[in-house]
């Protein structure tokens, strides 16, 4: 079986999946759009916006997006997302993170109603993925649940330890695999022996926000290790937050970067698209 878990070719899989399953909903008549707020011109937020409207293209839903200037103020943008909430030609509602300074991404959040929430920050998506009830999961760590099962890493039963605790990425990641009866451990930066509990992980996800951080070191052999982390190294080439070339020759399974998690959160965005139009 091949090492290496190619996000690329997964997420391609799911988005055709998607791609069927909106043809057929069309045929019953039921269409969705994808609202997209940008506030600023970040470039790296330009990049991700227009991949997102370009996966709702590929999977046949449309998208609009609001480009709006840094100095837009949070009242108008809470204006825009009440206005979406009351839309019904709108499955989804995101605003694209970060934000400018003066304005509060929380307050954001949860003005978006939860049931246009596809990114899954909203407070009551969070809760619902917490007690097993239906709602939106957060894309990425949904993601890398899909990866696993779909390159055939067994979950139940097997230690996985997440380095990271944000509420984007690591909580909600421990809370999936979980809810697929791993034995999970969370660590972080105040974590007191992170190697020796890494070494523990059958399943170690990476998502630490520090490129190179984890070596093989931290790896036992023949573990399964997800890399959560981008970043773009002294010669502006993507990496993560595992020394690849280091951990590689130890673990049975190990995703890539570019080419691992990152296709994968886009795809899971456009299946909460889809699911939001079914709803
Ligand atoms: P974050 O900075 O919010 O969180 C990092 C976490 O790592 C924190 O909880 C912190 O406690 C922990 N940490 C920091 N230093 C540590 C140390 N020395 N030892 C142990 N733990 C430590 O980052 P995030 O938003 O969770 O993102 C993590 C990484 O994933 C980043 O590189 C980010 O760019 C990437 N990311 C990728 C995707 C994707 O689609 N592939 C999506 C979101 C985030």
């Amino acid at each position: 079986m091949a090492k290496l878990i190619d996000g690329k070719a997964i997420s391609k899989e799911i988005k055709e999946e998607l791609k069927k399953e909106v043809a057929e909903l069309k045929e019953k008549g039921i269409e969705g759009s994808l609202a997209v707020i940008q506030v600023g011109n970040d470039a790296a937020s330009t990049v991700y916006v227009n991949n997102k409207k370009k996966a709702c293209e590929y999977i046949g839903i449309g998208s609009i997006s609001y480009e709006l200037p840094e100095e837009t103020p949070e009242s108008e943008l809470l204006r825009i997302i009440r206005e979406l909430n009351e839309r019904s030609d709108i499955c989804g509602i995101l605003v694209q993170l970060p934000v400018p300074r003066h304005i509060n991404e929380d307050n954001l959040i949860r003005e978006i109603s939860p049931k246009k929430d596809v990114d899954g920050f909203h407070p009551q998506s969070v809760g619902a993925m917490t007690i097993g009830e239906t709602g939106f999961l957060s894309c990425t760590p949904a993601g890398i649940i899909q990866l696993l099962k779909r390159s055939g890493v067994e979950i139940e039963g097997k230690h996985c330890v997440v380095i990271g605790r944000s509420n984007i990425v690591g909580k909600p990641m421990a809370l999936l695999m979980l809810r697929e009866n791993a034995t999970v451990t969370i660590t972080h930066s105040k974590t007191v022996n992170l190697k020796e509990i890494c070494k523990m992980a059958d399943i170690l996800i990476a998502a630490v926000g520090k490129p190179g951080f984890v070596d093989d070191s931290y790896v036992k052999e023949g573990a399964v290790v997800i890399d959560v982390g981008i970043h773009r190294d002294e010669n502006n080439k993507l990496c993560g937050d595992v020394d690849f070339e280091k951990v590689e020759p130890h673990v049975s399974k190990i995703t890539p970067v570019p080419g691992g998690v990152g296709p994968m959160t886009i795809a899971m965005l456009m299946k909460n698209c889809v699911e939001s139009m079914k709803r």
